[in-house]
């Protein structure tokens, strides 16, 4: 009896384990779809399976699990590595300590995609050496594009649309494998009218990538689909993997359903987990459709398995969660139940305005920890990036340490984007953007002449002979020269990374100090990226990975905290996806907000936010908190000005649903605490936010 109390297997519920043991041992085992809602342990039964399959003896290098983050995959890796560990202990078999140490193949599509290219680049025409352009690179390289034939000007009263929206537009036809025509129908309309242009452009930033071996997040899924569709690589990949497991599959497109459908036709060895009342992510093109499709998508019909209780939160939390999603105008019914009963209705929290709401988070999360609620236990959760501005100075000013995911990186930072632009530029020479950005450093040179060396770049064979041989401004010419000097040692084969990195930062750090009037803070974050670049074997991976996977930004912009540190977490919504907390905290529960005045107003935009919500409040343990600042600061586009609104409940929670909530009408307590004068480190660090908010 001691034995199954610790067997890992035997917590979980029959359908559960329906799941996890789905033809196991068989030679091709058919597709299975676990379609379930939240908290009913989709991910822990992906866990569960990935460890029962290499206890019955699958080989780890051979199974690919795909999540939508590299945080999900870590967390994934280690689970389903504490299921094997408690298995193998039980069956004693004491072996490695790191049972999953061979298990490579955990990340989002973008990464294992990135992988994959590097490996078969050689094979589809593509140089090994290429670089990855993230989200901002790519809108750059467009606007570059869009200026060099002729539309950046275009349209005389009508304004041709802007990089953003042109990226947008050509990223969303990618992803859904939709016509143009038809995706400027459905999402831009008010760009229909600018359909030739767009195809002109699209054309010339394809070139442009190909010419400069650049590759932006949307080709590490489109290479990796053509090779899939291949009728000689297809089954080459598919061979690699005799699983293929895909959490939050209600958030993959067109395109990454495309890519599983083309390694594996007859599905076999494919689950799928995913919910479709979660899917938040359809302005990137994600389709629930994939779900509702999975069934039918391979030669051989998938078996569905549905999980119906819900382990992670309070009856009271999953009641007032469930009446905002069974308000959904499509959804797939699901009657989710627990037993962990509660007395406790989460609270809605009606507070004076945002200032306010910075105060009472703090004085809540601060309460529960004097309760035991530790800080990483806490959650505070926003619609957009930009809501937690207040609350975060109140953390900073009442020493509360946190970690924000979502939002502004570290790598957007202008200091961090030069010093990589630097590496970048040594990886590849052909690669514009960084080798703009690169030469620019150098005092002396501007645009027309950064322009003028990537020309003489382009065309020479060997790109260190032509950065020597380049003739800049004569004045421009020792520094030139020191700045040739580096290039071609960063380009030497036999430097030992991270060493390129070091040397890098020391060229750079003199210039640093010549752009930036506060240097000395912004060299401690070139030491945090030298100190990254140790944690990895090449340059070439360094870059790859920060691309794909950038540090978040924190309270200190010094890194993560310590590991063994307690602080809180802040995330956008978006980015709380699959996670769970002991509380939840969520900002601006307001009209505007969720639903955002952003959303275009279409019934489809609408439901995704009330789908946003439910994601939200389903990620509370025990204490859900939703916070409505009356009085509510929305910023708008700057010939506007901003406003204040008096916002209103969020219309997702209807009068009939308060009988769920406890209303609380929180004045200003007015405490001494609040009231203390900031320190003078505050005031510096809010000036010092203030004046590089736009950088
Ligand atoms: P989401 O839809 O939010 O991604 P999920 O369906 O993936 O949720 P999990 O995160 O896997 O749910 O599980 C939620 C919680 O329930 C976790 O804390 C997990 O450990 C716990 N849990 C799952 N299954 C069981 C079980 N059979 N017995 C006890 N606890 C369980
Ligand atoms: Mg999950």
């Amino acid at each position: 009896a001691a034995s199954t109390a610790r067997d890992p297997f035997a917590e979980l519920n029959p359908q559960q384990r329906a799941a996890v043991e789905h033809d196991i041992g068989a030679a091709a085992p058919r597709p299975l779809l676990v379609v379930a809602g939240a908290g009913s342990g989709k991910t822990s039964t992906l866990a569960h399976r990935v460890a029962r399959l290499i206890q019955s003896g699958a080989d780890p290098q051979r199974i690919l699990l795909l999540t939508f983050s590299r945080r999900a995959a870590n967390e994934m890796g280690q689970r389903a590595a504490g299921v094997l560990q408690r298995v193998l202990g039980l069956s004693g078999r004491h072996g490695s300590s790191q049972p999953m140490a061979g298990l490579p193949w955990a990340g989002t599509f973008h990464a294992i995609g990135a992988r994959l290219l590097r490996e078969y680049a050689g094979r589809i025409g593509l140089e090994p050496s290429f670089t990855i352009h993230d989200r901002g690179d790519a809108e750059d390289l467009m606007g570059m594009v869009r200026h060099e034939i002729g539309l950046g000007a275009a349209g005389g009263q009508k304004r041709f649309p802007l990089k953003g929206t042109c990226l947008a537009i050509y990223s969303r036809v990618v992803n859904s494998r939709e016509p143009l025509e038809r995706v400027l129908q459905s999402t831009f309309p008010w760009c229909s009218e600018w359909e030739a242009q767009l195809k002109r452009l699209f054309g010339a930033y394809v070139d442009a990538k190909q010419e400069q071996n650049v590759l932006d997040y949307d080709d590490l899924l489109l290479f990796w689909a053509e090779m899939a569709a291949d009728p000689e690589l297809g089954p080459e990949l598919g061979a690699l993997f005799d699983h293929v497991l895909v959490d939050e599959y209600q958030d993959t497109n067109r395109l990454q359903a495309a890519i599983v459908r083309g390694m594996k036709p007859d599905g076999r060895g494919v689950m799928a987990v995913g919910d479709d009342a979660q899917s938040i992510y359809s302005f990137r093109g994600a389709t629930v459709r994939n779900i509702l499709d999975f069934p039918q998508q391979f030669s051989r019909p998938a078996c569905t398995v549905t999980l119906e209780r819900n382990y992670r939160s309070t009856q009271p939390i999953l009641d007032a969660s469930n009446a905002v999603i069974a308000a959904a105008l499509e959804r797939h019914a699901k009657t989710l139940w627990t037993d962990r009963v509660s007395s406790a209705r989460p609270q809605l929290i009606l507070i004076p305005d945002e200032a306010e709401q910075a105060r009472w988070v703090c004085n809540r999360v601060l309460a529960l920890r004097e309760e035991g609620v530790k800080l990483i236990q806490q959650a505070v959760l926003f619609r957009a990036a930009s809501h937690s501005a207040a609350l975060e100075l109140e953390l900073v000013r009442r020493n509360v340490p946190f970690v924000k995911f979502g939002g502004l990186k570290f790598l957007e930072a202008a200091h961090v984007k030069d010093l990589l632009a630097l590496l970048r530029f040594a990886q590849n020479p052909s690669g514009r953007l960084a080798g703009f950005r690169a030469a620019q450093l150098v005092p002396g040179i501007g645009q027309a002449t950064a322009a003028r060396l990537l020309e003489a770049v382009g065309q020479a064979a060997d790109a260190c002979a032509a950065v020597d041989a380049f003739a800049p401004p004569p004045r421009a010419q020792t520094d030139w020269d020191a700045f040739a000097a580096l290039f071609r040692t960063l380009r030497a084969p036999g430097l030992r990374w991270p060493l390129d990195a070091e040397l890098a930062r020391d060229w750079y750090l003199p210039h640093l100090e010549r752009l930036y009037d506060d240097a000395p803070v912004r060299a401690a974050d070139l030491d945090q990226l030298v100190q990254l670049a140790g944690g990895h074997g090449s340059r070439e991976s360094f870059l790859t990975e920060l691309t794909l996977d950038p540090p978040d930004a924190t309270s200190d912009r010094a890194g993560p905290p310590l590991l063994d540190e307690d602080y809180l977490i802040l995330s956008t919504i978006h980015s709380a996806k699959g996670q769970e907390w002991k509380s939840v905290t969520v900002l601006n529960a307001v009209d505007g907000c969720i639903p955002s005045d952003m959303s275009t107003g279409s019934a489809d935009d609408i439901e995704e936010e009330r789908r946003l919500l439910y994601v939200a409040m389903t990620r509370a343990r025990e204490h859900l908190q939703l916070v409505l600042p009356h009085r509510f600061f929305v910023r708008q586009q700057a010939q506007m000005g901003d406003r204040h609104v008096y916002a209103q409940r969020t219309r997702f929670i209807s009068p009939a649903m308060l009988k769920h909530f406890d209303e609380c009408l929180w004045q200003d307590a007015d405490t001494p605490h609040s009231r203390k004068p900031m320190p003078d480190s505050v005031r510096m660090l809010v000036r010092e936010r203030a004046r590089n908010a736009w950088k």
